[in-house]
């Protein structure tokens, strides 16, 4: 095993790295984790996990676990805004059985892969914030506890939106705020919710619902288009009643949901250009810290999930380090590129404002679900048929 005592620090303790650590270290590495945070419980809600990083989950062994803390998805609905009219409804259940789809808590996915980590051997060490990091041999890490670290062959960022370990490579380019903010929440399950992901489409907004684990929750993704900024990350609450009030002209089971929320959070999304380069000297990064998304195509996670086996799998295949690098950067940057030019056009698609174009392509995308279904659901083999682990 070429990974056999190789030392690697990985800096983030989210989806990413936790599924990074675990990889390496069953294949034979030493694994430290920094995480900045004081607990390993991630923040966050519902996260949806299509069959392209389930594959990975699998893959390290937790494919039962999983399944048995998530809810199996059985459709991605489209509906109309106002009466929640379904506009399109694309199967999942139809896909190939070995391509799961499902709705799991985020910190359920998280505790999953730490606690699998941990029995694999892999160090994680919380509140360790990575101040900078510097390409080298060895690589070397400054925390703001004033401790460095300098004694693995290799970091990996894995450290999300506002990567230090990125801007050790290639500097930090400033994000530009989409005109989109997004609130998520999570409410108790007394609209007898299906096991679909359903996207009620507004003009200028949209929301996404599913429910989670046993199906007693919902979770709520909301998304407006706006002019004013809001920040980034999980810790801006914001009041209910601003929800419910953006989303006031919307029917279907929306008002029933929004009605039971009492806590909710609120996203600025922000658009920030994927990393031109992934890897320097004892340095490589993953997950957001490489290449942010917008969630629409909820893939975030998803792409997490696939470079962590990737990189795994590249540093054990071969003895040197900076090919194995370079082929890892070599086999992800191209499909990522393409997942969020996906995800940033989905947009638009959903909040179409003028009425008779809403129309006409409401009643296209009815028709083509009805005359072809499966060619509906055949359009995403690129992304879901994938997988990294064959
Ligand atoms: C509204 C919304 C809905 C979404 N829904 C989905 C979905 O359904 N499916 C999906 O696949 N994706 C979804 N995503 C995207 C997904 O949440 C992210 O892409 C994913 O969590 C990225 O994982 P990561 O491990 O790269 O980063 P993160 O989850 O951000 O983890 C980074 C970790 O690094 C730690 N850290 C950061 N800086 C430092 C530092 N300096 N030192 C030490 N530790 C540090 C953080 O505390 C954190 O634990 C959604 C995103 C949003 C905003």
């Amino acid at each position: 095993m070429t990974l056999t005592g190789r030392r690697i620090v990985v800096v983030g303790g989210g989806i990413g790295g936790l599924a990074a650590a675990l990889a390496l270290s069953l294949r034979g590495a030493e694994v430290k984790v920094l995480e900045q945070a004081e607990t390993i419980r991630a923040v966050g809600a519902g996260i949806q996990i299509s069959p392209n990083g389930g594959r990975v989950i699998q893959a390290l062994g937790l494919g039962g676990a999983l399944a048995s803390r998530s809810c199996p998805a059985r459709a991605v609905v489209l509906r109309d805004y106002r009466a929640g009219q379904e506009v399109l409804r694309l199967d999942l259940t139809t896909l190939p059985a070995d391509q799961e789809y499902h709705f799991v808590h985020r910190a359920d996915l998280v505790d999953l892969l730490a606690e699998r980590a941990r029995a694999a051997g892999v160090q994680i060490r919380l509140l360790q914030k990575v101040a900078a990091a510097e390409p080298g041999t060895p690589p070397r890490l400054a925390l703001c506890n004033g401790d460095h670290c300098g004694d693995a062959a290799l970091v990996i960022g894995a450290d999300g939106l506002h990567s230090v370990v990125r801007r050790a490579l290639s500097g930090g380019a400033a994000p530009v705020f989409t005109g989109q903010v997004a609130w998520r929440a999570i409410v108790p399950n007394d609209v007898d919710h299906p096991p679909e992901a359903t996207v009620h489409m507004g003009p200028g907004r949209h929301l996404v619902s599913y429910p989670l684990g046993d199906g007693a929750a919902v979770n709520i993704v909301a998304a407006e288009e706006r002019s004013a900024w809001t920040p980034e990350g999980w810790a801006h609450e914001d009041d209910p009643a601003n929800l419910a009030n953006a989303f006031s002209g919307f029917g279907g089971f929306v008002p029933d949901l929004l009605k039971r929320v009492d806590r909710v959070g609120l996203w600025g999304l922000f658009r920030h250009p994927v990393a031109p380069q992934w890897h320097g000297d004892g340095i490589a990064l993953l997950g957001d810290a490489a290449h942010p998304t917008l969630p629409f195509l909820a893939q975030g996670a998803n792409m997490a999930l696939e470079d962590a086996w990737t990189l795994a799998a590249c540093l054990d295949a071969d003895p040197s380090q900076p090919s194995a690098l370079a082929r890892y950067q070599h086999l992800r940057k191209h499909r990522c590129r393409r997942i969020v030019a996906a995800a940033t056009g989905n947009a638009w698609k959903y909040h179409l404002a003028n009425p008779l174009i809403r129309g006409a392509a409401h009643l296209g995308l009815g028709l083509a679900g009805r005359v072809a279904p499966q060619r509906m659901l055949r359009q995403f083999d690129w992304l879901y048929g994938h997988d990294v682990t064959a």
